[in-house]
């Protein structure tokens, strides 16, 4: 059994705080609790899948878990989840918790790509230089939403279709219009090319890079 990484849904307010530049309105009792709770029902979710899906993302990757745990941030003052740390927004998705797994899973692909960032040289350098003209943003979501498929696929079959459409919704979002196009873009480049076939050459590129 590979090693999985423990995560860790956590509500902080200070972290809140200073994300929305100390706006009052996030420190209100009330916005406490609903963090509080929001981060537990998160967390409950993600534990009866927490196995599964690590271990998947683990195997159709080929990359390794490289921490022991894991924090992931949930707070209202942020309009999208990001990395690094972990963040998830608590916003208009945030009762939603298939959308919530699923940005989980996407930011937990880019916590395994950072951390495998080594082996993973030659396969950037080889899939810059493949989609020339492409932004950054839309060739690092390549193999994040090439992942994202092939994970939820296996993990859940039919039903993954439930967490993917999760993904797709950011395109038609306003909470971060800078990244829309460029996940458009990426799901169109997987889709084009079969999310096997993406995953496939981010697995094999291992091999090459021990050449
Ligand atoms: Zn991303």
């Amino acid at each position: 059994m590979r090693n999985l990484p423990k995560v860790l849904v956590t509500y902080s307010r200070i972290y809140n705080r200073v994300l929305s530049g100390y706006e009052e309105r996030e420190l209100t009792a009330d916005g406490i609790r609903r963090g509080r709770e929001q981060a537990a029902r998160i967390q409950r979710t993600w534990d009866g899948h927490s196995k599964c899906l690590l271990s998947q993302m683990a195997r159709i990757s080929g990359l390794e878990w490289k921490r022991k745990e894991i924090r992931a941030y949930v707070v209202s003052s942020v309009r999208y989840p990001f990395s690094e740390p972990l963040t998830l927004w608590i916003g208009e998705k945030g009762e939603n918790l298939d959308g919530q797994i699923t940005s989980l899973v996407h930011e937990l692909a880019h916590t395994l790509f950072d951390d495998n960032d080594g082996v993973l040289k030659g396969y950037w350098k080889r899939l810059r230089e493949s989609l020339g003209g492409e932004t950054e943003s839309t060739i690092v979501h390549v193999p994040v939403h090439g992942l994202m498929v092939e994970t939820f696929r296996a993990a859940f079959g039919k039903d993954s279709e439930r967490y993917l459409k999760q993904e797709r919704w950011w395109e038609s979002s306003k909470a971060n219009p800078g990244m829309k196009d460029s996940y458009a873009r990426s799901w169109n480049l997987v889709t084009r090319e079969g999310a096997a076939s993406v995953v496939k050459r981010l697995y094999e590129s291992r091999a090459l890079s021990k050449r």
